[in-house]
């Protein structure tokens, strides 16, 4: 995820990035959930939706609403949204149902439910006095479009996260659906279970569409525009620039498809990453005013599919939507990303050498003047869902993206220059893959095992500690200048040979 905090005090952006872990593909109908939800009716705010379950027994007597979702690190509590919850047998007769806590409904007789119908408020509009839910990760309802995040809408009976999907939308008939989600010879969108759900957010409503082949992977992108401003085809050029620069820096594109879902409204928010898709809820603007800004985005959204896609944890792969489970790898979902969004864009020339560095110094003023130096990237991912590491989160995109970069000269030293940073995130993505968690609590000793000895001393003072950052002494040996007076970056224009050489692969350009 990206949020965007450019309306209040300072101007920066930070994403969130989901991974439901593909999982088996398994699609035995009986077995399926079953979901209607009734667009055409959009009174009240509220999402009008019936479940019609697969075969249920007592084990299987809770229906269970997120308490939170992958790459948000934020507590969503979307029970508080819920209303008229109820379970209805063959015949129409209501069941007795309970909600036995914020999240949770309690089924006295799943076994003769035929169906559940609820509605459930929009996160946009709908007042809540604390946890407000970013609005990439949100749902909002209106006249000519409404934005799905599955989590905000849809929920899941007790042992049956697993389940295959089913999703029959109602929508008026001019409307433009946009998803990653694919449909099935009915007409109806399936998920292979309820991850991919929360994985495939849908933007419907009056869109405009393009599409496009980059490099041999699909683009889909859909667009709101609430005035007509910004038009798919406008966006086309800009992420496939984007794009053909991840496909440099990653040697080829990871996926075979990628949808783009824009909204732009009245409000700037930031960004949510998912697998295969990716949503950005900006104020509407001229996209020339945009652009930039957007497109750095995009490439931090989109970069997450190699980490956590391709590179997460267990507490990623199957994720936990009762509790949340913090993860202490936020310096490499969200630090590292952020470091190759920006990386990427410079190496293939879509960003300057001065744009660069600029960026850099805003991340290190940023970094010292709104967070606390004392909390080490670690303890912010652990503390992530509590009400001060909230406060802190921002700093992942700051002081973790810098220390990404300094890991990054680490590297080239210990490589002679040899292999940097992304060359050992590609080596990684290899090894693991979507299929493959590594194992959160030693994730530290393999990274090093991978690399050099000399990087435990690394991780451990700059990522499990804070001792404070030799950026100086860093960007020195790559003969990049740092006046640390000024927070300013410069080439140094007579360096060493070794600073020349370790230089000119610090900033090869990707080949186009
Ligand atoms: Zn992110």
């Amino acid at each position: 995820m990206k949020l965007s905090f450019r309306i209040t005090l300072f101007a920066f952006t930070f994403a969130l990035y989901s991974c439901g872990g593909s999982k088996n593909t398994a699609t035995k109908t009986v077995d399926n959930v079953k979901f209607e939800v009734n667009l055409l009716d959009r009174s009240d705010d509220t999402y009008k939706v019936t479940v019609t379950p697969p075969t249920l027994t007592a084990e299987n007597s809770i229906y269970q609403f997120a308490s939170t979702a992958p790459g948000t690190y934020q507590i969503m509590d979307i029970g508080r949204y819920v209303k008229h919850f109820k379970a209805l047998d063959a015949n129409g007769k209501e069941l007795t149902t309970n909600q036995i806590s914020t999240n949770q409904f309690q089924l006295t007789s799943p076994e003769k439910i035929s169906k559940i119908e609820y509605e459930i408020s929009e996160t946009w509009d709908t007042p809540v006095s604390e946890n407000n839910i970013y609005l990439m990760c949100g749902t909002s309802i209106e006249n000519d479009h409404t934005l799905i995040n599955g989590q905000a809408v849809f929920g899941y009976f007790k042992d049956k996260q697993d389940s295959p999907i089913t999703i029959k939308l109602d929508y008026p008939k001019t409307w433009t659906v946009g998803t990653a989600l694919s449909k099935n010879s009915d007409g109806l969108y399936i998920a292979e279970d309820y991850d991919k759900v929360v994985d495939s957010p849908i933007l419907l409503g009056n869109l405009t569409k393009a599409n496009m082949n980059v490099e041999g992977t699909n683009v889909d992108i859909y667009t709101y525009s609430k005035t007509g401003l910004v038009t798919s085809n406008q966006i086309l050029e800009s992420m496939k620039n984007m794009l053909v620069s991840a496909s440099g820096f990653l040697k080829g594109l990871p996926v075979k498809n990628y949808t783009f879902l824009f909204h732009f409204e009245d409000i700037t928010n930031g960004a949510w990453e998912h697998s295969y898709s990716s949503e950005y809820i900006y104020k509407e603007d001229k996209w020339e005013n945009l652009e930039a800004q957007v497109v750095e985005i995009a490439a931090h959204e989109f970069f997450h599919v190699v980490t956590p896609l391709n590179i997460h944890s267990e507490i990623v792969d199957q994720f936990n939507f009762i509790t949340p489970v913090a993860s202490r790898h936020l310096w490499l979902y969200e630090g590292t990303t952020e470091w190759a969004a920006h990386m990427m864009l410079f190496r293939s020339n879509l960003k300057s050498t001065d744009d660069y560095f600029n960026t850099l110094s805003k991340k290190i003023m940023i970094a010292s003047k709104y967070f606390d130096p004392e909390l080490s990237l670690e303890q912010l991912s652990l503390t992530s869902y509590t009400p001060a590491g909230q406060k802190q989160y921002g700093n992942i995109y700051m002081r973790g993206a810098i220390v990404a970069g300094l890991l990054d000269i680490k590297l080239l030293k210990l490589s002679n220059g040899k292999r940097g940073y992304i060359d050992v995130i590609n080596d990684l993505a290899k090894k693991y893959g979507p299929n493959t968690p590594f194992d959160d609590a030693t994730f530290f000793s393999t990274f090093v095992t991978e690399t050099y000895p000399e990087i435990q001393y690394f991780i451990d003072d700059f990522i499990i500690n804070t001792k404070p950052l030799p950026i100086k002494a860093f960007y020195n040996k790559i003969g990049v200048d740092y006046n640390e007076t000024e927070n300013a970056f410069s080439i140094n224009t007579t360096p060493t040979a070794e600073q020349l050489k370790l230089r000119t692969k610090w900033m090869t350009p990707i080949r186009l």
